[in-house]
């Protein structure tokens, strides 16, 4: 018997390559940091909160454990409780759904818009209760949602609106940054986001200075040597805030090199098959965290470059209703039209900043090769 085994020639993401070239840089931040040893929070994360709060053109940088967290430490602070509801989209990472459980909250579930895969605000404004609180639109691949009606029925309810910035570090909305629309926003620096540290981190971002003070208090205990209430445990590490802060300057010229190779994908991809490429809707600039492709023939396709060593994802094998952790709400496909058929269609292409054009023309060409 012979067992083939198929190079991975075109990996879904280069960590390692992409740490190698700033590997002058992080031996000299390790080195720094073993010298001064803070190694939990300390001047670096310091020092990353600023720049970070000023990148973004916010007043208020509060960093956390992970992006997990700054959602669960962001709705706390906004008051969430046990009988309350709040909105989400139905096509995300569960992260943004199981922190409004544990709140003590309940999941509204909404549908996508059929194109751009984020919130439909339409869907939004039919799910408003007299308990709903706030609304959550998630940034989707790095597109930014609909923020305009979404800020617009919030305020005509009287809802509080929390970006999920996980993806989108940087995207603009109307010449706006993703981050400064909501009354807060949160971000993730899970190691394969656009900016990544090199471990868990995650940081809120808010306008609002009662926020940023309680979330200060309650993601360190409520506050050291005075609690004031109590919190949790939610600190950045000093590794991660050095790491990030010297990142963060090349995060431009890594979002290009992403938006280059989506425009070379949108190119090679045009008028292959029943392949439909990433739409950007007007006004809106996409940072490309994921390069998401729909097909019907999306299972086949998949094994196809898997055959060829193409790495794929899909986010998300199913919309977030129709996972078992979410049979109790009882939910039916025909609730959510866009985002089930997503479920089945959609098929994330390898995109990172150091992916080379040979890699990439192998991949438009697997994918021609399919269809033919
Ligand atoms: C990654 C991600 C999160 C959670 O971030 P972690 O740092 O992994 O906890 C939340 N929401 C979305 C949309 C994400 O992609």
């Amino acid at each position: 018997m012979t067992i083939v085994t198929v190079p991975t020639t075109v990996p879904f993401n280069d960590l390692n390559l992409h740490h190698q070239r700033l590997q002058p840089a992080l031996n000299e931040a390790f080195a720094r940091l073993l010298r001064d040893s803070s190694f939990v929070r300390g001047p670096e994360v310091d020092a990353f909160e600023r720049d970070f709060a000023a990148r973004l053109g916010v007043k208020h940088c509060i960093s956390c454990g992970n992006g997990t967290d700054a959602l669960y430490i962001t709705m706390r602070a906004l008051g969430v409780r046990q009988g309350d509801e709040v909105i989400t989209t139905a096509h995300t990472w569960i992260a943004t759904s199981e922190t409004i459980t544990q709140t003590g909250a309940r999941v509204v579930f909404c549908d996508t818009d059929a194109y751009t895969f984020t919130i439909d605000p339409a869907a939004v404004e039919a799910k408003v209760t007299p308990r709903t609180r706030g609304i959550i639109p998630v940034h989707l691949y790095g597109q930014p949602a609909d923020m305009g009606p979404i800020l617009e029925l919030a305020g005509r309810h009287g809802l509080w609106v929390i970006e999920d910035c996980a993806q989108a570090h940087m995207a603009t909305y109307r010449g706006g940054i993703v981050g400064s629309f909501g009354d807060a926003a949160t971000f993730s620096f899970y190691p394969g986001k656009n900016l990544g540290a090199l471990g868990d981190a995650g940081a809120m971002v808010t306008g609002r200075d009662d926020l940023a003070e309680w979330m200060t208090l309650f993601a360190r205990h409520g506050g050291k040597g005075d609690h004031q209430i109590e919190g949790i445990n939610s600190r950045m590490d000093g590794l991660q805030g050095a790491v990030l802060r010297l990142k963060l300057p090349h995060l431009d010229q890594w979002t290009a090199a992403r938006r280059l190779v989506a425009a070379r994908y949108d190119v090679g991809l045009a008028g292959i098959g029943d392949v439909v490429t990433p739409r950007v809707a007007e006004g809106r600039t996409h940072v490309y965290h994921l390069y998401v492709i729909r097909t019907a023939r999306r299972d086949a396709l998949r094994q196809y470059l898997r055959e060829r060593g193409i790495e794929t994802v899909l986010n998300y094998p199913r919309a977030l209703p129709f996972y078992p952790a979410y049979a109790y709400l009882g939910h039916q496909p025909e609730e959510f039209p866009n985002a089930y058929r997503s479920q089945y269609e959609i098929l994330s292409l390898p995109i990172y900043p150091e992916i080379t054009d040979a890699q990439q023309n192998y991949v438009i060409e697997s994918i021609r090769s399919f269809f033919q």
